[in-house]
């Protein structure tokens, strides 16, 4: 089928100038780190090693919305560091309030002042929590979280959405190395929006389920997101309270993109528990949990702490980072340029035939290619907006930032129109 180009442009096209980006100096780093770290890069290791070849492997430094490779490439970073960059890199307000701390002595042997400023702050911002407690990554408090619910309950088992990722530990990894079926013994898995297969875990484990953890919607990895259908955060509320179970909020990916107040705020309901960490410092390593009165007394009895527990740049780093989100309206400026590029997207994959399929909100958006389920179209689309300079990850929901614009999403949607071309081209759809 021929292209039709329906769609004309404020702006002008971001041509593809004649030679490629190159990866040269990324290459050689991957081969210099082949040598002396396992698997060169481990963690999240895509799209540079999912998609070899198309994409850079190594930053160098980053600039509002912006990041460049150690080629000297520029990219509008949709991936915003798989989250934390949430008021653009470099964000004077918030790194001067972090610098300020490091030269005052990050890491000291007693916990600062800011520790309860902080723990006032998230409880005076999340309306239904009583108290907070601060370490350094999501899975600190996703696995914290779930030894309170036990702690609470005395209970053992977690229930946790198929599909779902709430960090790197053996509970809740499986498929890695050196997990054994033990480390997830106590693990029972029901399907998203889908109540009753929740209910029936319920009914076949009475009173052996300490809790229940979940993200605000779902967002799995290789597949489109899903929102959670009218009515099932309550019901899932419904059937925690009936059970006695204690529910855990995991916003550690959602967590102030998509309300200041919490995501629990925005989809209608109240947890019991709840996790932080990605968006609240802007890229200082800062995770929370927060929690009800009802868990306060199990929440003192499960031990937290870690050798950066007391740093208290980070701690600086999100009373700035939360501040300024307020102030700006961050949450807004994020749905509104997400949704643009949502709508965008697809109109354009519309000139050219194709039917995108768009799911998640603004903030968290993913778009992909509505007739193939084996995303080969969207490796090959996003391999070409990178050459664009779009940073766009091929099977991982995208994120926006505050320091993005709508001068960044109209050169997004320019690239858009020269690739969805080759795109077909390369499929002869
Ligand atoms: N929960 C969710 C929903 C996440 O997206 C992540 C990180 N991708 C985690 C937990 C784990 O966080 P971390 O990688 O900081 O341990």
């Amino acid at each position: 089928m021929a292209a039709k180009k329906t769609v004309t442009s404020a702006t002008k096209p971001a041509k593809k100038t004649a030679a490629a980006p190159s990866f040269q100096k990324s290459k050689e780093l991957f081969l210099r780190a082949a040598e002396v770290i396992p698997g060169a890069i481990y963690g999240h290791q895509s799209p540079a090693i999912t998609v070899p070849g198309s994409f850079p492997y190594y930053a160098a430094h980053g600039e509002g919305a912006y990041f460049w490779d150690v080629d000297g490439n520029k990219y509008v970073d949709y991936l915003c560091a798989y989250g934390p960059m949430v008021s653009g890199y470099g964000n004077r307000v918030v790194d001067d309030a972090a610098v300020a701390e490091y030269r005052k002595g990050n890491c000291l042997n007693l916990p600062s002042p800011l520790m309860v400023n902080l723990a006032e702050r998230l409880t005076g911002l999340i309306p239904w929590a009583d108290w907070a407690v601060f370490a350094k990554n999501g899975t600190d408090v996703t696995t914290w979280c779930t030894l309170v619910a036990r702690e609470h309950t005395g209970r053992k088992k977690i229930v946790a959405a198929k599909g779902e990722y709430h960090g790197a530990a053996p509970w809740c990894t499986p498929g890695h190395g050196g997990i054994v079926e033990e480390d997830r013994a106590n693990m029972l898995y029901f399907t998203w929006n889908k109540l009753e297969t929740l209910k029936a875990l319920f009914d076949t484990h009475k009173g052996e389920i300490a809790g229940v953890i979940m993200t605000p919607f779902h967002h799995p990895s290789f597949a489109d997101s899903e929102l959670p259908a009218p009515g099932f955060w309550q019901g899932v509320r419904k059937l925690c309270d009936e059970n006695g179970a204690v529910l855990i909020l995991d916003d550690v990916r959602c967590g102030f993109r998509l309300d200041m107040h919490g995501s629990q705020a925005y989809f209608g309901f109240e947890p019991d528990l709840a996790c932080y960490c990605k968006a609240i410092a802007n890229g200082y390593p800062l995770s929370a949990g927060a929690g009800r009165n009802s868990m306060k007394a199990a929440a003192a009895n499960v031990f937290l702490t870690g050798s950066y527990w007391t740093s208290t740049a980070s701690m600086a780093a999100a009373l700035a980072n939360l501040d300024h989100l307020e102030k700006i309206d961050g949450v807004k400026t994020m749905n509104e340029l997400g949704d643009l590029l949502m709508k965008g997207l697809v109109e354009r994959g519309k000139a050219f035939g194709y039917d995108q399929v768009a799911t998640g909100p603004g903030a968290l958006p993913f778009v992909r290619f509505g007739c193939e389920n084996n995303f080969m179209r969207q490796q090959v689309f996003c391999a070409e907006m990178i050459q664009r300079g779009q940073f766009l990850h091929p099977h991982h929901n995208w994120f926006l930032s505050a320091a993005h614009t709508k001068a960044d999403i109209q050169a997004t949607l320019d690239a858009a129109e020269e690739v969805f071309p080759l795109v077909k081209k390369h499929f002869g759809d």
